[in-house]
């Protein structure tokens, strides 16, 4: 089948992080760790501008809000407070066929034909039936040839032949064995130098007391499959139920349809949803047992809840105000996939806006529209983002209201970030649990109350993958020779690149050129990421940079030095990576016009 054009950009962007060092697969040398990540040189620097960006915008250019840093590893009891241990689960199925783990919620509709299997008999003879067969064959034998039962329908061809019973050979379909051994036990009956007895008692293991299994399993045949397909299911399927050659009775198909009862792989049927806890837990000191138990942070806003009362005394902030925090989390996802977007460690950047109950539903809308202009202002339009309002019966019970902002992605519509009102939940529990007041007071109105707070939550690393995603595009430029040739580049925002500016001498070969182009990286390297690069034709060093989404590029040529015309000494061109224009810039105007452009 061959692959969407969605698809297709998918995997060309996982090969590019791979190739140009933005993302490698954990752990990758001894086979990679399903589900967690590492990113290279360039993949950390991307992250961090993102990081910092949030930071800025959201602590450092605001009066209303603080920052913290919480420990990762935490005590129990806060999670048993905010309900995580008994509830942070997502329910999930199991293919019964391959045991592979799915999220309910993700499997999707289908249809097809049910065909229902009631059960299996093995057609190869039991071991009971397996020992009189073998004592049968022991002459045809080769004196140290050790059997199996695997190998019963052998020893039988050797007694078939041995006693012209001319049984024809059965084919491979279980059916056909099981007519063979039947016919095979008849003429063993009538053998006059086979003890009736033996004979019986083989007759009677194989037909009546053969290893069989009452399993059922139903599987799904979807279109384009063919039957066939479906019974070599059910046959696997028994065969892990060590029944080692299945007889199964031909099913009557039904109609199913748009049911989420089958593996969307392969047609199996799934077990009933069960709640699966997401946390990961270890445990601190030198014994493991309950009483050392520590959890990894599912999500860093605890952390924030439990710490409010020390924040808010220290910081001496007047609600409204937030607490802002920028660190991993981790959940033992089902099914990790998409690349990076479903990780079982990830990165997230939350904020807790503390305020008055009256004002969360206000917050809520005010907060999901901050969000919104973020995300435009690190590159990602408007047009691909949308605001899911989170469904009541889908929404956590104790929020008023929630707002998932989601990207496309080529992989479809996903969830970047969860705008939520959580009430006074976190801190009512906090405050229960513990014992200790978690109350704000208002000085002009005397009141003790808990305050309520909107929680937007965006992922890290699903936010670099949608930079990534949007950033990617193939456009046509001139190479060396004036020919059209497909540029890869990265269009990411200045704001976020990696590498904000590209310095290179035109030869590599003229001390003169190459000074002067390190002056200039020196001269850059404390406001901004800096490549210098000195081999190759230019052109390429450009495509190099266009490829990692250096959005500037500074050349250093002959007329900087002055030689062509005086005026232009110590100018340099810049090259902008998109439109790929130069202009002449002079070298004392340089730093200001791109740390204009970069910020
Ligand atoms: P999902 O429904 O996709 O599992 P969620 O609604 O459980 O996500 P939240 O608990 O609201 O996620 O977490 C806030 C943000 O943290 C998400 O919007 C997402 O950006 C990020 N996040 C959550 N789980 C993961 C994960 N497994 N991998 C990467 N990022 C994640």
């Amino acid at each position: 089948m061959s692959k969407s054009p969605d698809s297709q950009r998918m995997e060309k962007i996982v090969s590019l992080c791979k190739r140009r060092g933005f993302i490698f697969q954990s752990s990758e040398i001894y086979g990679g760790l399903n589900g967690l990540w590492d990113y290279g040189p360039l993949g950390v620097e991307l992250k961090r501008n993102l990081k910092n960006y949030w930071w800025r915008v959201t602590v450092h250019e605001r009066d209303d809000v603080v920052g913290m840093d919480g420990s990762i590893l935490t005590h129990p009891s806060v999670f048993k407070a905010s309900g995580h241990v008994e509830g942070f689960s997502d329910l999930m199925v199991d293919c019964r066929l391959t045991g592979q783990r799915f999220r309910a919620d993700q499997v999707p509709a289908q249809s097809g034909a049910i065909y229902s299997f009631n059960g299996a008999r093995d057609v190869i003879p039991p071991e009971s039936a397996f020992k009189i067969l073998v004592r049968w064959a022991a002459d045809l034998l080769p004196s140290a040839e050790k059997v199996s039962r695997k190998d019963s329908i052998r020893l039988a061809l050797l007694v078939n032949d041995h006693r012209n019973f001319n049984l024809p050979k059965p084919d491979k379909a279980a059916l056909s064995i099981y007519k063979f051994f039947v016919e095979f036990a008849n003429k063993m009956s009538s053998q006059d130098d086979v003890s009736k007895n033996e004979a019986d008692d083989f007759r009677q293991a194989y037909v009546s007391s053969p290893d069989a299994s009452e399993d059922s399993i139903r599987l799904l045949r979807r279109k384009g499959e063919n039957e066939g397909t479906i019974f070599k299911r059910a046959e696997a399927f028994y065969q892990l139920r060590k029944i080692l050659m299945p007889l199964t009775s031909p099913p009557t198909p039904k109609n199913a349809t748009n049911s989420r009862e089958f593996n969307p792989e392969n047609g199996a049927e799934l077990t009933p949803p069960r709640p699966f806890n997401l946390m990961l837990e270890t445990y601190l000191g030198a014994v493991a047992d309950e009483s050392s138990k520590a959890y990894l942070r599912p999500e860093t806003a605890q952390a924030i809840f439990v710490q409010f009362k020390n924040i808010l005394e220290v910081s001496r902030k007047k609600l409204p105000f937030g607490i802002a925090q920028i660190g991993k989390a981790f959940r033992n996802e089902i099914n990790p996939r998409n690349f990076t977007f479903r990780s079982r460690e990830f990165e997230q950047m939350e904020l807790e806006y503390f305020c008055r109950a009256e004002q969360g539903m206000e917050l809520l809308e005010y907060w999901k529209e901050e969000r919104l202009k973020f995300y435009e202002n690190i590159g990602i339009p408007r047009s691909k983002l949308h605001v899911l309002t989170v469904p009541d019966e889908e929404r956590a019970f104790y929020s008023k209201g929630t707002y998932d902002i989601e990207y496309d992605f080529p992989f479809g519509r996903q969830e970047l970030e969860g705008v939520a009102y959580r009430t006074d939940y976190d801190l009512s529990q906090h405050q229960k649990a513990s014992g200790k007041s978690l109350e704000y007071f208002d000085e002009e109105t005397k009141q003790r109350f808990i305050p309520h707070v909107v929680e937007p939550s965006a992922g890290v690393d699903r936010t670099v993958l949608a930079l990534i995603c949007e950033a990617y595009s193939e456009d046509q430029a001139p190479d060396e020779k004036g020919k059209m040739e497909t540029r890869l580049v990265l269009r990411f925002h200045p704001r976020i690149a990696p590498v904000k500016c590209g310095v290179f001498p035109l030869l590599k070969n003229n001390p003169q050129l190459i000074a002067k182009a390190k002056e200039i990286v020196e001269l850059l390297r404390p406001h901004m990421t800096v490549f210098y690069d000195e081999s190759g034709a230019i052109g390429r060093r450009y495509r190099r940079q266009d490829e990692v989404g250096t959005p500037f590029c500074v050349t250093v040529d002959f007329e900087t030095l002055g030689e062509k015309d005086a005026a232009l000494r110590d100018t340099v061109t810049l090259r902008e990576r998109d439109s790929m224009k130069q202009e002449r810039v002079a070298i004392n105007d340089l730093l200001g016009t791109l740390t204009s452009r970069i910020r």
